[in-house]
């Protein structure tokens, strides 16, 4: 065997050695690496590995000796002086770099380089934006945020202007925004140097959500808040995205500041998960009225598995949502069915599923077979967990 193999097998063995955490991107968590193919293939010989798996290579930091995915390799390109990657299946590897990956690793590198990580800061998921995934890699290793000897200081009030969607039509304007941590409030201003708010939100009441996607902006960030028993959405972009990534984590710290008030006997724990929440699924529909007999009409839906809520707005982007179905839990009577109920017909899509609520029946029909599936799942995940004490605290809380 050449060194070149040799060094290959050992970097494969490293990728599955227990104990390393080196079988999950170390910034994102993608399970690439550990996949089970990847396990049966490792056993064979390298070029085995190259026909079955040319398109998803794994990748590796030779400079700071975390193996990561190709999304967040394509990040750490970005700083050179700090990160240098290659791919562990592709590029050639000599004694000293396979030596270091050995003695670091994901779970000894992420000691250091999370030490201290904030625990209202957002860590991305592979799912997650890339905006995000790219300024939390960013900020563990090329600013250094999170080491052990940095000191913390919590973001505290902020000040600044965001891009902010017109609620009646879809321009953006430049919006000052004010976050006032302690008071628990955040204001934004039209006229920049206006001294009446256009509108006071309460952080006990206040959700932010990355949604790049619908709002057509790689940093666009969703905010939610509670208006007279309705979610006012407002939609906002910052052209850097340290900035708008900064501005989510100073809205999600002023939250944890808030539910630990409200909540003093709850663990931190317990409270993180509350903090923000992004939307279990969002899609098109088409739903018919309470009679089924009405004509179906295409709108746009959001799951938030949180407040347990099935908003709908006539179009994705709207201030107000048109309605909403509240869904309690499986034991209440809450249930979803797969397809329509008998004699009844979707109007431009045939397939569907039925919500069932102690009031009504809600029929829906989507697009797709997948579609359907992916809603279906969702929907159940919420109705089969049970409503828990909190749950019913913050939601009593909410709608008074
Ligand atoms: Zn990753």
């Amino acid at each position: 065997m050449g060194d070149r193999e040799r060094n290959k097998k050992r970097l494969l063995e490293l990728l599955q050695a227990a104990g390393t955490g080196n079988g999950h991107c170390a910034d994102c968590g993608a399970a690439g690496p550990a996949c089970p193919c990847t396990l049966v293939q490792s056993l064979s010989s390298s070029a085995e590995i190259l026909l079955f798996h040319p398109a998803d290579p794994d990748w590796a930091s030779y400079k700071l000796g975390v193996f990561i995915c190709l999304h967040c390799s394509g990040v750490h390109r970005n700083f050179p002086d700090i990160s240098k990657v290659k791919s562990v299946r592709l590029d050639f590897w000599d004694d000293s770099m396979v030596e270091f990956m050995t003695h670091n690793g994901n779970l000894s590198v992420k000691a250091k380089f999370e030490a201290r990580v904030p625990t209202f800061y957002y860590v991305p998921q592979a799912s997650d934006c890339l905006v995000l995934k790219e300024q939390w890699i960013r900020a563990k290793y090329e600013r250094q945020e999170f080491m052990a000897e940095k000191a913390v200081s919590p973001p505290g009030d902020r000040e600044g202007f965001l891009w902010k969607r017109g609620r009646d039509n879809s321009q953006f304007l430049r919006r000052r925004f004010v976050l006032l941590s302690r008071e628990g409030l955040l204001k934004y201003y039209t006229k920049e140097e206006g001294k009446t708010p256009k509108a006071i939100i309460n952080i006990k009441d206040l959700n932010a959500t990355f949604q790049t996607e619908k709002i057509g902006h790689p940093h666009g960030l969703q905010i939610t808040y509670r208006k007279e028993g309705q979610t006012r959405n407002l939609f906002v972009y910052h052209d850097s995205g340290k900035e708008i990534v900064d501005w989510f984590n100073a809205l999600r710290a002023a939250r944890l500041q808030y539910l630990k008030l409200a909540f003093p006997d709850l663990p931190e724990s317990e409270l993180v998960p509350l903090i923000t929440r992004n939307y279990l699924k969002q899609g098109f529909m088409e739903k018919t009225g309470p009679k089924h007999r009405e004509p179906f009409k295409k709108r746009w839906f959001a799951l938030d598995p949180q407040e347990r809520r099935l908003l709908y707005y006539k179009n994705p982007l709207d201030a107000f949502e048109q309605g909403q179905v509240f869904l309690g839990s499986n034991e209440q009577g809450y249930e979803v069915w797969e397809g329509l109920p008998q004699g009844i017909r979707g109007n431009r899509w045939k397939v569907g599923l039925t919500v069932i609520t102690p009031e009504r029946k809600f029929v829906f029909t989507c697009p797709t077979e997948k579609e359907q599936r992916e809603w279906l799942e969702s929907l159940r995940g919420v109705l089969s967990s049970p409503l828990s004490p909190l749950h019913l605290l913050t939601t009593s809380a909410k709608s008074g």
